[in-house]
């Protein structure tokens, strides 16, 4: 999932100084979960930018934005309220800013409630983790089902730098190096001798963006 945090409402309120009749866009999916953009939070957006001298137009919450099907059922719900907006304010993550400008019929200007920050996955306490940088060239194969391109600050595909000590990461003490974690996961796996091939370094024109991938 993608995890966002909501700008501070000053940021947001200034972003819309020229507009007056704003549309609230939130997502079910992500920014739900995040609540960032879920019901509670469309309504206080609404509390808040009625006390800044806005009109709220309207709002919905498409199960997910970023899915053009999903979003344009939505939209189609709220033509009337969109056709009056001056501006949509998206309580979502870029995807879904961007979902909405790509199927907005009245070119409304998109503005970004929300600040995105990483793919995490959701423990069950709720806390986020970023797992994964999405790097094209996925090595978990060989390092036990744990990312050293996200979890090594440095990268590195080759066992751990210079830096480590006592199995801490020296770019932050309070974290294990990724690396050390790696070995034991080998270890118990009885899969140490994947250590002994050396990686080459990664083809990272895979991560080069943008990114398409054609269905059809
Ligand atoms: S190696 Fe890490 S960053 Fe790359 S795809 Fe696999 S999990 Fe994601
Ligand atoms: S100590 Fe480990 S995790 Fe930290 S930068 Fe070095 S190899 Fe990466």
């Amino acid at each position: 999932m993608i995890i966002t945090e909501l700008k501070p409402i000053q940021d947001i309120v200034d972003s819309l100084k020229n507009y007056s009749k704003i549309f609230l866009l939130g997502c079910g999916e992500c920014a739900t979960t995040c609540k960032t953009g879920g019901e509670p939070e469309l309504l206080k957006m609404k509390q808040d930018l009625e006390a800044a001298g806005k009109v709220v137009s309207g709002m919905c919450i498409p199960s997910a934005p970023c899915v053009a099907a999903k979003l344009k059922t939505e939209l189609a719900k709220n033509m009337e309220a969109l056709r009056e907006s001056d501006a949509v304010l998206v309580l979502a993550c870029g995807l879904g800013a961007q979902s909405f400008k790509d199927n907005d019929r009245f070119d409304l200007t998109v503005l970004p409630a929300c600040n995105s920050m990483f793919g995490a996955v959701m423990d069950s306490r709720g806390n986020f983790y970023e797992k994964c940088s999405m790097c094209g060239e996925c090595v978990l194969d060989v390092t036990g089902g744990i990312c050293p391109v996200t979890l090594c600050p440095k990268g590195l595909l080759n066992g751990p730098c210079g830096g480590m000590d006592k199995g801490k990461c020296e770019v932050d003490k309070d974290k294990d190096c990724a690396w050390v974690l790696i070995y034991k996961e080998l270890e118990k796996k009885k899969k140490l001798e994947l250590l002994k091939e050396i990686r080459r370094p990664k083809d990272f024109k895979k991560s080069g963006k943008p990114h398409k991938l054609m269905m059809k």
